[in-house]
């Protein structure tokens, strides 16, 4: 069956600007290896960031849609768990050549649908894709242990699937995110059931279609669509055995909660408050480059984007030059040539970023560079704003108590390496941090005081590669992050353990009469 033309996500043909899209049509809902119209009376608009031109309508899946995805999925999960590994590994290698191939095809989805510019959407692919290719290790990754623990006794343990699985995605990583959870789930031997943000589901569409060539079987993956609605589906449904979820902490803290109390198991990476601390022998040319492009890139819709900076001593004499690298980024359409950052995802992620900046002022706090207001002359439909540099912050203000999710940098001084930590520590979220030294003994001594989870010393964004795992702490993960996406543990979260013990000797070797104590 080929891919319905109607759905932007899921054409062979892609944007190339933002003014291709003439005639919007319906997401569809994938099912069975099969693209299917919703036969919904409830429709989510998605427009184009740049534009707020209409480009795709997303379905709130029907409770019958919900059920037949339930049904699609459980239907292929004995034959997919007995699947033999080696052949599973092979559908990875195709899934993964398939994404290269079709690289820009997602990226295009991505920039359209999201608004991130072109060639950061392809590092979103990349990301995700990385996921995929480590996958493909599976055969050693999957090993289990076996000792002999007895004389003739063994004890040897199997990681086996868990069944039916969710994964409910955010709209900052359209390709991404769903990758943290396809390639992990699947050659794992469970069957997914993915639904990805109503408000970007294009590029998982187009991963859906690629999936289904490179010979994922009927029922793997499944992709339903909507909002609250499709999550308490996903809660409920006994036979959905774990859910992944990314996303904001109202949604994600609600999901861990409720997903629990029903007995599954549920990853939940939520969301942050980043810091930089910048000491007074760092290399202060890499530092403002790096605070820049990772304080402002994708608009600062990254849930690792360096949104809090703090500087140390006589560093906070550099922030004026910050604003200055700042008001070069060139905000513009995502297709445009040379564009460094696109618009925020809706009108009211704009108007809700533009009161904070306003509570900023009204709080004593001075704004240096202000985006308020900015339209590039192309797009003046868009939801915009520009690169934002506020100082003078103090912790108590909603600019720094809140996560802003814009191209807003707060920055805050304070006068030691040891003030910035107990700052950094007293917020809530900890999901990563960095700081900027050429002090090896600094850096070693912030990397073991700092709470955060995910620490770059001169690295502004340090999220670990699919070997390792993404690994947030305190408010930046429900239920203490036990359950960290990707890597060993990401491995573990969709498996479960199965430990036999065997006894095999010679008939005649055998006690003659019954033991009813325990062995000691
Ligand atoms: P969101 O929580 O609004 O949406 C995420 C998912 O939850 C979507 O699929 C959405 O349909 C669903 N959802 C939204 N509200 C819901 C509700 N009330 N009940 C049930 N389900 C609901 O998040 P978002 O705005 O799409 O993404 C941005 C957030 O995600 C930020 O807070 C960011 O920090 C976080 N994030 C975290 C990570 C991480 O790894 N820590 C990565 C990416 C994004």
């Amino acid at each position: 069956q080929a891919s319905p033309a109607t759905a932007v996500g899921a054409t062979d043909k892609y944007p190339t600007s933002h003014e291709q899209i003439q005639s919007p049509g319906n997401t569809p809902y994938f099912l069975n290896n099969k693209f299917v119209d919703s036969k919904t009376g409830s429709w989510i608009d998605l427009y184009d960031p740049a534009t707020n031109n209409l480009v795709t309508r997303v379905p709130q899946s029907t409770d019958e849609e919900l059920n037949a995805a339930v049904e699609s999925a459980k239907k292929a999960f004995p034959a997919w768990k007995a699947t033999s590994l080696l052949h599973k590994q092979q559908i990875m290698f195709k899934f993964v050549g398939l994404i290269r191939q079709h690289w820009d095809r997602l990226a295009a989805s991505i920039t359209l649908e999201q608004g991130k510019t072109f060639a950061d959407a392809k590092g979103d692919v990349l990301r995700g894709l990385q996921v995929a290719e480590t996958a493909c290790g599976i055969t050693t990754q999957l090993t289990g242990e076996v000792l002999e623990v007895a004389k003739d006794m063994e004890t040897r343990n199997y990681r086996e699937p868990i069944g039916v699985v969710a994964s409910i995605c955010p709209f900052n990583f359209p390709a991404m995110i769903p990758l943290w959870s396809i390639p992990i789930a699947t050659i794992t031997g469970n069957t997914l059931i993915l639904k990805p943000s109503e408000r970007d589901p294009g590029a998982a569409m187009i991963l859906a279609e690629l999936a289904r060539e490179a010979g994922y079987p009927d029922g793997v993956i499944n992709i339903v669509h909507g909002s609250a609605k499709t999550v308490d589906f996903i809660i409920d449904e006994p036979a959905i055995k774990a859910i992944s979820f990314v996303g904001s902490n109202k949604a994600g803290e609600y999901i861990f909660t409720r997903g629990s109390a029903k007995g599954k198991r549920v990853q939940a990476n939520l969301g942050a408050k980043n810091h930089a601390a910048v000491l007074p022998d760092a290399n202060k040319n890499h530092a403002l480059n790096s605070i820049a492009g990772a304080a402002f890139g994708a608009a600062g819709q990254r849930c690792m984007a360096l949104s809090a900076l703090v500087m140390v001593g006589k560093t906070k004499d550099w922030l004026p030059e910050i604003a200055k690298r700042a008001k070069k980024l060139n905000v513009n359409g995502g297709f445009e040539e040379g564009a460094d950052l696109g618009p925020l995802i809706s009108p009211q992620a704009k108007e809700r970023i533009e009161r904070i900046i306003t509570t900023a002022e009204e709080e004593g706090a001075t704004i240096l560079l202000d985006g308020r207001g900015y339209k590039p002359e192309k797009y003046p439909n868009g939801n915009w704003i520009g690169p934002t540099v506020i100082v003078n912050v103090k912790p108590h203000m909603k600019c720094y108590t809140e996560e802003i999710f814009g191209p807003v940098l707060v920055c805050l001084n304070v006068d030691t390496m040891d003030d910035a930590i107990d700052m950094i520590n007293a917020n809530e979220y900890g999901n990563g941090v960095a700081i900027f030294t050429n002090s090896g003994s600094s850096a070693a001594r912030f990397q073991k005081d700092i709470e955060a989870g995910q620490v770059g010393i001169n690295v502004p964004i340090p999220v670990p590669l699919p070997m390792f795992s993404f690994t947030g702490n305190k408010k930046s993960v429900a239920g203490g992050g036990a359950n960290t996406f990707y890597g060993k543990s990401g491995l573990n979260f969709y498996t479960q353990t199965k430990t036999v013990t065997s006894l095999w000797r010679s008939e005649d070797a055998f006690a003659a009469k019954a033991n009813v104590e325990m062995p000691t």
